[in-house]
């Protein structure tokens, strides 16, 4: 499973998303990929105004989802020459024949909870965004490897746009990450918290996408970027 960013990649537009289009289709036949999409900034901004009308996180999670399915249906343009095709919740079932004769499918990452979202710990925002959805099916479907795709190399000491002195760490286990506590991460926390009880995903894996090969490199199995694996 390979999660595109939405904040951190797709909103860069043609310079981010193009080069990574044409490692996608060089990757084609090599590797199955099913890739997910995050919101971004459209959806934080749906977020912000739905919060400031009252809605709920239910009501905020209906939006975020249709901001995800804006950027799969996008990804999908872009990718349709090549036969890939843009599949809903309800199409999952179709998932294993598309794999096998076009070797990749686009959903979007939001989980289809809807109106069923949790309400988070703090504030009204939707915990379970795309982040969590992309690695929900890579868990479910026991995926080779959950891949996301963003703007920094990986997991730092702190968030590198804020913080110069950030340290990268290129790999850690879940239990020394929770341990450091650190005030920002690169991954939806939902997705960390998943992991302790994962079946079969126990190791995700962030990478640069703004470097070329880089996804390249993930889905043939190296440790590019960061991985963060259960103990
Ligand atoms: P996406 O659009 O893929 O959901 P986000 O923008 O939500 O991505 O999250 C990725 C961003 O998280 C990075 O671009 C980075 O600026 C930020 N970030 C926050 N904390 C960290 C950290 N500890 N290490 C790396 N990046 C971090
Ligand atoms: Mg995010």
């Amino acid at each position: 499973v390979v999660k595109i960013g939405g904040q951190s990649f797709i909103d860069r537009g043609r310079a981010a998303v193009y080069p990574l289009i044409d490692e996608i289709v060089a990757n084609l036949h090599t590797h199955k990929m099913i890739i997910g999409t995050g919101a971004g900034t459209r959806a934080r901004h749906a977020y912000s105004v739905g919060i400031d009308l009252g809605m709920p996180t239910g009501v905020l999670s209906v939006l975020g989802t249709f901001v995800s399915m804006q950027n799969a249906r996008m990804l999908h343009y872009l990718l349709a020459k090549h036969g890939i095709p843009f599949i809903e919740p309800v199409q999952f079932p179709q998932l294993p024949l598309y794999l096998e004769e076009r070797g990749a499918v686009i959903f979007f990452g939001m989980p289809p909870y809807t109106f069923w979202q949790k309400n988070p710990d703090v504030g009204r925002i939707p915990p379970h965004r795309t982040d969590t959805g992309c690695y929900l099916i890579s868990e479910v479907f026991g995926a080779k490897s959950m891949i996301y795709v963003k703007d920094e190399d990986g997991l730092y000491t702190a968030d590198p746009k804020k913080d110069k002195h950030a340290k990268f760490i290129p790999k850690i286990s879940l239990e020394e990450l929770q341990a450091m506590d650190l005030q920002d991460v690169v991954v939806e926390r939902a997705v960390l918290d998943l992991m302790k009880n994962a079946e079969n995903r126990t190791t995700i894996q962030i990478v640069n996408g703004l470097v070329p090969g880089n996804l390249t490199k993930a889905l043939n199995g190296e440790e590019v970027g960061t991985t963060i694996y259960r103990a």
